[in-house]
C-alpha cells in the first residue's frame, strides 16, 4: 500500500494560526516536505525522527522545480511513507497545491487537502484591515502580482481590475508594485484609493506601510519592503489605524536564536514570544534514552543506599522518574534520600512530583553547588549524580574531594540534531539574527560543531547572551565574539539581559 500525502496549509507566519488538523498531519508524518515560508516552530510539531525535505523557493530562484517537488511526493508515497506537504498560508491559494494533487492522482496516490489560513486575508487582518466591510465594498479579489502587468500575454487583465469596486489583494507583488499601481491608474482607478503594503504579516517583524494608489509603490520602496508582503488596495484600508491592534512587546522586532532541546518545554521561547520577539529554535540537542539501562536499573533497585541524589537538569529529573515508573518502583523508595538541584527549573520539576529539594545553591553553577554541599560525614556516604552523557567532570571530582563515593549515572543521552543548518547560516550571514542565547556549555559546543568552525566568522557579528559564566567561558573559548552574561543565572535573568540589549 503506498503512503498518503497530506497537502497541508499552516497559515501565514504566526505559527499559532495553524489548524488542529495540520498539527495532527505533521506530527504523524514520516516525511515533511516544506517551503521557505514555513517556520521552525511549525517543524517542531514533526516527529523527532521524521525526514525533513526543504524544497523552499527563494523569490528569484526556484530551489526545487515544481516537477521535482511532485516527484519527491510521489516517490516518498511509493516508499509507503506518510508525507506532509507543508505550505505557507492555504495550499490552494497561489500555493500550487492543485498541481501537486493532480500529480498524485495521476500516479494513483491517495491524498488529503488540509486548508490553511491564507495570508491574503490574515495579513491584512493583523494590520487592522478587514478585507470586506459593509460600508466600503462587497467583493474581495485575490490577485497574483507575480506577472508583470506590462508583460505580453499576462493573464491578469488590469483594465478589468481597475473597474472593480471590491478590495484588491495582491500576493507576490513586491517587485512589480510600481507597474501594478500605474496600470490600475492608467485604466481609470482613482489614484487616491487607499492602499497598504504589509511585510512579514502576522509575525513579530510585521511592518505596515500605508498610502494611496499613486504613492504606495514609492513609499514601499523607500521603506525597503521585501518579500513576503501583501498589498491591499481599496477603501477598507482607511480603517487600518482605527483598528490597529497587533501589540508590540519589549523584544518586538528582535529575532533570537534559542539553542535548546526539541522535546524540552522551552520557557525561554515562551518568554521571548510573550515579549513580542521571535524565537528561532535551533534544535541542537535531542534527548534520547541511554544506550544501556543495566547500570541505571541496578541503581534504582538500591536507591535507598544513597545519601544524596544530585539532579543537574530538568531532563535528568524526567528521565530518572520515567525509569522508576517504568520499573514499577514506588517513589517512597526515596524516603530518607536527600535531593540536590543545580538550578531553579530543575528544583521546580522535582516540585511537580511533590519532592522538595534539600539543597539548591543561590547561583546556579557547578561551583556554587560544590560550595554549599556539606562535607561527607565520617564514614563517607554515597552520592548519585543523575546526569546527561556529556557532563563536566568538575562536579563528580568535587564531590569525591568532599569524601563521597560518587556514582555517575547517565540517565539520558544528548544527540546533536542537524536540520535547519543552511537556513540558520543564511540568516546569520544576512544579519537577520539579533541574539544567540546559550543556556549551557553543551549548547555552545553543539552549535559550533553543527555550523562548523569554518563558519565561526559568520556568527562573529551576532551578539551572544549566556545564562552564566561557565557557559560564557565556553562561548569565548569557541571563538564567539561579544559575549554577554545574564546577571541572574536563570531563564528570567537571561531574558532581562536580552531586554537590556
Ligand atoms: N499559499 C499562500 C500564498 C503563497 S504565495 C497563502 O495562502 O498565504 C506567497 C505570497 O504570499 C508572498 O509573496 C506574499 O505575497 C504572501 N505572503 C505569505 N506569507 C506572508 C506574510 N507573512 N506576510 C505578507 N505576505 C505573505
Amino acid at each position: 500500500m503506498p503512503g498518503k500525502v497530506y497537502i497541508t496549509g499552516v497559515g501565514p507566519g504566526d505559527y499559532k494560526l495553524i489548524t488542529l488538523k495540520a498539527i495532527e498531519c505533521i506530527s504523524r508524518a514520516d516525511v515533511i516536505v516544506y517551503d521557505r515560508l514555513v517556520g521552525g516552530r511549525i517543524l517542531g510539531f514533526a516527529r523527532s525522527d521524521a525526514e525533513l525535505v526543504y524544497v523552499g523557493k527563494m523569490p528569484d530562484n526556484h530551489a526545487v522545480p515544481q516537477d521535482g517537488i511532485n516527484d519527491i511526493l510521489v516517490h516518498k508515497a511509493l516508499e509507503n511513507k506518510t508525507v506532509a506537504r507543508v505550505k505557507g498560508g492555504d495550499p490552494f491559494v497561489f500555493g500550487r497545491g492543485g498541481e501537486e494533487a493532480e500529480a498524485l492522482r495521476e500516479n494513483g496516490i491517495e491524498f488529503e487537502i488540509v486548508p490553511g489560513i491564507t495570508s491574503a486575508i490574515a495579513v491584512p487582518a493583523y494590520a487592522g484591515i478587514p478585507v470586506t466591510h459593509r460600508d466600503f465594498c462587497s467583493a474581495l479579489h485575490i490577485i497574483t502580482g507575480h506577472e508583470r502587468p506590462d508583460k505580453d500575454g499576462s493573464q491578469v487583465n488590469y483594465r478589468e481590475l481597475a473597474g472593480l469596486h471590491g478590495t484588491l489583494v495582491f500576493l507576490m507583488g513586491v517587485k512589480s508594485l510600481p507597474e501594478i499601481c500605474s496600470s490600475l491608474i492608467r485604466y481609470g482607478k482613482d489614484c487616491k484609493t487607499p492602499a497598504a503594503v504589509i511585510e512579514k504579516g502576522t509575525t513579530r517583524e510585521q511592518r505596515k506601510i500605508t498610502g494611496v494608489l499613486d504613492d504606495i509603490a514609492f513609499k514601499a520602496s523607500e521603506a525597503g519592503v521585501k518579500s513576503p508582503a501583501v498589498t491591499v488596495i481599496g477603501d477598507v484600508v482607511s480603517v487600518n489605524e482605527k483598528l490597529d491592534w497587533f501589540p508590540k512587546g519589549k523584544l518586538a522586532g528582535k529575532r533570537i536564536v534559542v539553542t535548546r532541546a526539541r522535546e524540552q518545554a522551552s520557557k525561554l521561547v515562551e518568554r521571548i514570544e510573550e515579549l513580542g520577539g521571535e524565537a528561532v529554535e535551533f534544535p541542537v540537542i535531542r534527548i534520547e534514552k541511554p544506550d544501556d539501562y543495566g547500570h541505571f536499573d541496578s541503581v534504582l533497585e538500591n536507591v535507598a543506599e544513597y545519601g544524596w541524589i544530585v539532579f543537574t537538569s530538568v531532563n535528568g529529573v524526567k528521565a530518572f522518574f520515567d525509569r522508576m515508573r517504568n520499573n514499577s518502583i514506588d517513589i517512597r523508595a526515596l524516603y530518607g534520600v536527600k535531593l540536590a538541584a543545580v538550578g531553579e527549573v530543575t528544583a521546580d520539576e522535582l516540585g511537580r512530583l511533590g519532592l522538595k529539594v534539600d539543597l539548591m545553591p543561590d547561583k546556579f553553577t557547578t561551583d556554587a553547588l560544590l560550595e554549599v554541599f556539606p562535607e561527607a560525614a565520617g564514614d563517607g556516604g554515597k552520592v548519585l549524580l543523575a546526569r546527561a552523557d556529556i557532563a563536566v567532570r568538575e562536579l563528580s571530582d568535587g564531590l569525591k574531594a568532599k569524601g563521597y563515593e560518587v556514582d555517575d549515572l547517565t540517565v539520558y543521552k544528548t544527540v546533536v540534531d542537524m536540520p535547519l543548518k543552511e537556513e540558520m547560516l543564511e540568516m546569520l550571514e544576512a544579519g537577520r539574527i539579533d541574539y544567540i542565547t546559550f543556556t549551557s556549555s553543551s549548547t555552545v559546543r553543539n552549535l559550533v560543531s553543527i555550523l562548523g568552525t569554518e563558519n565561526i566568522d559568520k556568527i562573529m557579528g551576532t551578539k551572544v547572551v549566556c545564562i552564566g559564566p561557565v557557559t560564557a567561558r565556553t562561548a569565548e573559548e569557541c571563538g564567539l565574539g561579544a559575549v554577554a552574561v545574564a546577571d541572574r543565572h536563570t531563564i528570567d535573568g537571561l531574558v532581562e539581559k536580552l531586554i537590556g540589549g
